[in-house]
Order: C-alpha cells, then sequence, then structure tokens
C-alpha cells in the first residue's frame, strides 16, 4: 500500500484529500462535490484517489489499498459503478439524453454493493437542458449515489446547481513547492536555471503540471529563438511572425506574447523585476521597451486577446486567416 501516495505524487492536493476522506469517514460527507480549479493541477488524479477509497474495500484509515478488485476497477477505468459522463470532443455539449440514460443506469442496484458514483469531469460541456436534467438527480439523488463535478469556472454552473454542492476551489501550490516539485520531476535529470524554472511557473498560472510539460518540450528550448524572431519582427516586418504562428502551438505563442508585453507595461510603470512572469527574459523586456511606447502596448495587448479568443472559440475557422488578421492590426498600431 502506497500510504503517501498523493502527498508525494501531488503534494498540494494531499489537504484537499484529507479533509474530504475525512468527511466521509465521520459520515459528514455531501452527496455532490464541485472541484474548481486551473488545468495542470492534477484534480483528475485526486478525484480518482477518493474515488477508490470510496469503493475500496479494505481501507486503511483515509488511504485506499490499491490491491482490492475495487481499487483495480477503478485504476482500470472499468468500475462499473463509476459513470464518468463526457463528450471526448471537448467543444460538443452533453445531451439531455445521456442524462436520462444515467438517471435510468443509477436508479438501478449497485454492481458491487459499495454505491455508485457519476462523475462529470467537463461541466461546461452540459448545455441548459442537460444541466436541468442533472440539476433533478441532484434535488433527489438516488441513495449512496455520490456525483462529482469538475469545472475551471465557477460561471460555467447553473447557481441551482452549486448550491447543491460541496465548493471546493482548488488553488495552485505556492511558487517554492511548485518550483521544488518540478525541481524533482524534470526529464532526464535535466539541471535548469532556477530563473527559467520560475519563469515556466509563472507563465502557466503556478499549474506545476502545465509547467512540466511545457519546460520538457522543445518549444521551451526554442524559446530564446522565438523571442528574438519577435524583436527582429518588430525592427523589420511584423509580418514575418506568421511563419512561426501558423502552427499547432499558436496559442502558446500567442500566450507569450502576450505575457511578455505584459512585462514590458510593467517596466514602463517601473515595476521591481522579480514580479516579472518572464524571468530569463530580461534583455528582451528591454528592447522590447526601447521599440515600443506603453500606449501602444496595451493596444495590442487587446488585439492579441481578441483574436485569441476567436482561435479557441470556432474550431473550424481558418487559422492562417486569422494569424493574418491579427498581424496586419498589430502592425498598423506598431507603425502609428
Ligand atoms: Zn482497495
Amino acid at each position: 500500500m502506497k500510504k503517501n501516495f498523493i502527498l508525494s505524487k501531488y503534494p498540494w492536493l494531499n489537504n484537499y484529500y484529507n479533509k474530504i476522506i475525512y468527511q466521509f469517514q465521520n459520515k459528514k460527507n455531501y452527496t455532490a462535490y464541485i472541484f474548481c480549479s486551473l488545468n495542470g493541477l492534477g484534480i483528475t488524479f485526486l478525484i480518482y484517489e477518493i474515488i477508490k477509497w470510496i469503493f475500496c474495500i479494505n481501507k486503511q484509515k483515509i488511504y485506499s489499498c490499491s490491491i482490492c478488485n475495487n481499487c483495480i476497477l477503478v485504476q482500470k477505468n472499468i468500475h462499473p459503478d463509476l459513470y464518468i459522463i463526457k463528450n471526448n470532443i471537448k467543444q460538443v455539449s452533453i445531451g439531455v439524453d445521456c442524462i436520462r440514460n444515467l438517471i435510468n443506469k443509477i436508479s438501478k442496484t449497485s454492481y458491487r454493493d459499495v454505491g455508485k458514483i457519476v462523475w462529470f469531469p467537463y461541466l461546461k460541456q452540459l448545455n441548459d437542458f442537460s444541466s436541468n436534467a442533472l440539476l433533478k438527480i441532484l434535488e433527489e439523488p438516488p441513495k449512496n449515489t455520490y456525483f462529482f463535478l469538475q469545472c475551471n469556472n465557477k460561471n460555467e454552473l447553473l447557481p441551482t446547481i452549486y448550491s447543491r454542492c460541496q465548493f471546493w476551489n482548488i488553488f495552485p501550490p505556492n511558487e517554492e513547492i511548485g518550483i521544488s516539485w518540478l525541481k524533482k520531476n524534470l526529464q532526464n535529470n535535466q539541471i535548469l536555471k532556477k530563473q527559467s524554472i520560475k519563469s515556466a511557473l509563472r507563465i502557466c498560472n503556478y499549474a506545476p503540471i502545465n509547467a512540466l510539460y511545457l519546460l520538457n518540450n522543445n518549444i521551451w528550448k526554442n524559446r530564446n529563438i522565438f523571442y528574438n524572431i519577435l524583436i527582429s519582427a518588430f525592427e523589420t516586418d511584423v509580418m514575418n511572425l506568421l511563419s512561426i504562428l501558423n502552427n499547432k502551438n499558436i496559442l502558446f505563442y500567442l500566450d507569450w506574447i502576450y505575457l511578455i508585453l505584459l512585462d514590458v507595461i510593467k517596466l514602463h510603470l517601473q515595476i521591481n523585476l522579480k514580479f516579472f512572469y518572464n524571468l530569463d527574459q530580461i534583455s528582451i523586456i528591454y528592447k522590447i521597451f526601447n521599440l515600443i511606447i506603453m500606449d501602444k502596448i496595451k493596444l495590442m495587448i487587446k488585439k492579441i486577446l481578441f483574436y485569441k479568443k476567436i482561435l479557441i472559440k470556432i474550431n473550424t475557422i481558418n487559422y492562417k486567416l486569422i494569424i493574418i488578421n491579427l498581424l496586419l492590426s498589430l502592425e498598423e498600431i506598431y507603425k502609428s
């Protein structure tokens, strides 16, 4: 039995796990729980661990045994009393029929006599009809059935659903915990400078798992090249950015441009460098600072956020055309 599994894998989740399991141990638990957090904090792992504990037939205090049949079925994602309701295509909503189907299934007795668990990993996939159908279940939940609902933002759910659940806002760990976790988990014992690790963590809104992914990715290794191309594009022709932006990493790159421009604004405002996102790119920040005045940077940021929203929201859009439009707008602001 791996007693401190959560503690060792994602230490920032330990406290949440302990508190929720404590409720179940003392029969003070709720029927439905909402977990609201950024991506990249390991919430899916937390929920699996809680589910394992609820289903485990050989619990050891707050820990599941990890070896009984139920634990293994949960680990393999095939426990017959666990219903994970999601649409594999993230943008497609869950229809009301799916919820009606679920009601039929959970109104029957459980297969393994340990209750039932319904898990919605993406609450925002519910539309008005399916949200209302879920609300009806939460108003009169079947016996011994628990609900785990996940969202990135409280606004993704109906206030009436919110009021029927225990709400857990899960925050990223503080910077020191994030940095020490990243140092332990970097691939092939990579030795990166603390400023670089810190910058990745800040760029990823302090979500350590996302920062780890970024640090292990080739685009991080090429970040200096990216920023140098950005500077030379500002100096010569903004349209030169098209060749590097027009690929699957576009959202990353737009975030990077946005965040470095925010740092340039901080520099204009004479904010202490220790509060910057890109602590490892101070010379680039100074170069942009010398090239573009603050009012123009503010306008550029607005454009970047506007076009980023379009790229996220509309799936079927011609990416290249959107990027060209963005670059033309940036050029217009820059040259005005
Ligand atoms: Zn077990």
